[in-house]
């Protein structure tokens, strides 16, 4: 056979949650902290919305970046007055048509860093090159502008940035995000933003990169109902671009992608249209969630954390204990069966990533055997 003449590594994220899976699925009491998805339900108007356009017999392809009232509800919900709307299968086809229609050989994308671990993935596969730009963790992991500049060239085309962060739980504040502006101005370089968790942030209202105008001829800013309305297996996400990138995106999703799915795109209207509450009450959950596990967490000798602003994950640093995150996260799984998701997977080894997607006693008990595995790991060894 001739060889491939491109090999894909795999979502490590999707590969560790299907292991775990499969360990809870062979019997095992294995406490999941990989994926980051939510565990509730969705809406029930959503729900309902699928029922009826089943009943409907809305089973044919659909407008391949989505039907118009989709769209307005889009723009209505997100307050997008400007810019053209784009509905396609959840925010990832959306980010990489966005990668691929704006990069290409010779191009670099800057990469603010540790990042969502399909981000360089998606770069290298519109033919570009990721260039990480790593945050600093003395001020939560945030990129700087002098860290910015200092990796910009006249090949940098453009920065995929996310806020809030996964897998930091970091939210940008406004100004460090008006930084971020008249850096992508002032090198004239697209800005490609990812703010799927928009929804989850727990402090202080969420600014979006929308909220500045003069960011909006070059911003690409990418959404979704997979974590504000817990639709992650629905597949429906939405984004705002200027002409003429958006009708460059919108022709390479009618070949990638064909078009959203016609049920999931009756039930992200109906969501989008409903009133708040429901997203609300998701972050509300969340917030206590958050406040519960880093509680828990943070007198462990040996892990050092941060509350975290946003998303729902806690980022920890676990390297007093065991330098190599891939072998603290394989022992403690071994040990006290906790799936964790080990930072090399977001580009920054010497950390994981726990995701508090389980309900509050889960989450104290997986405290409890982290604690144990804390206190034990290497004992025996040595
Ligand atoms: N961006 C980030 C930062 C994510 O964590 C995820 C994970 N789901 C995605 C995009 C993908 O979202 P979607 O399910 O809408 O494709
Ligand atoms: N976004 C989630 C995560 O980071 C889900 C898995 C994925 O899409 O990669 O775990």
């Amino acid at each position: 056979m001739k060889p491939l003449s491109r090999t894909v590594s795999p979502s490590i994220t999707m590969s560790l949650d299907r292991e775990a899976r499969e360990l809870i699925a062979s019997g095992r009491d294995v406490i999941n902290l990989t994926a980051g998805q939510v565990d509730l339900p969705m809406p029930e108007a959503g729900k309902a919305a699928v029922r009826l356009a089943l009943d409907e017999n809305r089973t044919g392809y659909i407008p391949a970046t989505g039907s118009a009232d989709i769209k307005e509800a889009v723009r209505n919900r997100m307050g997008w007055t400007e810019g053209e709307i784009l509905i396609s299968a959840g925010a990832k086809p959306l980010l990489s048509a966005a990668a691929a229609c704006l990069c290409g050989p010779g191009d670099d994308v800057l990469l603010p860093a540790p990042c969502y671990t399909s981000y360089p993935e998606m770069i290298r596969l519109a033919g570009a090159n990721p260039i990480c730009v790593f945050g600093d963790p003395e001020n939560r992991f945030t990129v700087s502008r002098t860290a910015l500049e200092q990796a910009a060239t006249n090949r940098t085309k453009a920065i995929l940035f996310n806020n809030p962060v996964n897998p930091t739980g970091t939210v940008y504040a406004k100004d460090e995000l008006a930084e971020i502006v008249d850096f992508c101005k002032t090198h004239d370089l697209y800005l490609i933003a990812d703010e799927v968790y928009g929804t989850f942030v727990y402090d202080a209202p969420f600014v979006s990169l929308y909220d500045f105008p003069d960011a909006r001829e070059r911003l690409i800013l990418v959404n979704s109902a997979s974590k504000s309305f817990a639709m992650a297996g629905l597949r429906l996400g939405w984004a705002v671009a200027p002409e003429p990138v958006a009708s460059a995106i919108a022709g390479y999703l009618s070949h990638a992608v064909g078009c959203p799915c016609s049920l999931s795109e009756r039930a992200a209207k109906a969501v989008l249209e409903g009133d708040e509450a429901s997203s609300l009450s998701l972050r509300d959950v969340f917030r206590k969630r958050r406040g519960t596990l880093f509680s828990l967490l943070k007198d462990i000798p040996g892990i050092r954390t941060e509350r975290s602003d946003g998303a729902f994950y806690l980022w920890a640093d676990v390297r007093e204990i065991e330098p190599d995150d891939a072998a603290f996260c394989r022992a403690l799984l071994s040990a006290e069966s906790v799936a964790l998701a080990p930072g090399s997977a977001f580009l920054l080894p010497g950390y994981v990533r726990i995701a508090y997607t389980q309900p509050e006693p889960v989450l104290a008990e997986a405290a409890a055997r982290l604690k144990r595995f804390a206190a034990q790991y290497g004992k025996h060894a040595g």
